[in-house]
């Protein structure tokens, strides 16, 4: 499972709208937890390959490494990469699959269409060694949407969080107490 908070979720589909009609890439800082890739940050990476930017995505491996000690300082990890598809499908191609070698990371594609992001997936690249690596759809887990104290919304949805599902004359008084 992917978790990450509703604002970096926002954060890396405005990114692939921002840069529409060109892909947009990044890289996803956190911790390893046992089943989970938990997402602390997402950080902006440049698409260094300008031959074909509308399809292919690249980060440059200076800028990786930066990356890496960045978060090596906060005491995360790279748990997972991201990127947006123009106009096509949020599934893997073959290029997606042959450029990826972080075994145990989370590979999230947003498909942006005429410049507004729709859906989102994530694929867990597993295995153990680059021969046998492969791409297994990955739950993605939300956080920061539900209200404290109540059960949580029908989760029928999982993969897309579309904001404003939530009546608010359903919601019990709010109590006073702070934390
Ligand atoms: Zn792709």
């Amino acid at each position: 499972m992917l978790c990450l908070s509703q604002q970096i979720f926002d954060a890396l589909r405005q990114h692939g709208e921002e840069t529409y009609p060109h892909e947009c890439c990044g890289v996803l800082l956190g911790r390893f937890e046992p089943g989970i890739n938990a997402v602390e940050d997402a950080i902006r990476a440049g698409n260094t390959r300008t031959d074909s930017a509308h399809n292919r995505y690249h980060i440059a491996p200076q800028e990786l490494v930066k990356i890496q000690r960045l978060g090596r300082e906060r005491g995360l990890d790279i748990v997972g990469f991201y990127h947006s598809h123009p106009d096509h499908p949020a599934q893997w191609s073959p290029t997606d699959f042959a450029e990826a070698h972080w075994i145990g990371c989370s590979y999230v594609i947003t498909a942006v269409e005429q410049g507004a992001a729709r859906q989102t997936n994530s694929f867990l690249l597993a295995g153990t060694t680059e021969d046998d690596k492969r791409f297994e759809n990955q739950k993605i887990s939300v956080t920061g949407q539900d209200v404290p104290g109540l059960p949580p919304q029908s989760a029928s949805t999982g993969l897309s969080a579309e904001p404003g599902e939530s009546e608010p004359e359903e919601l019990p008084a709010r109590e006073a107490s702070g934390h």
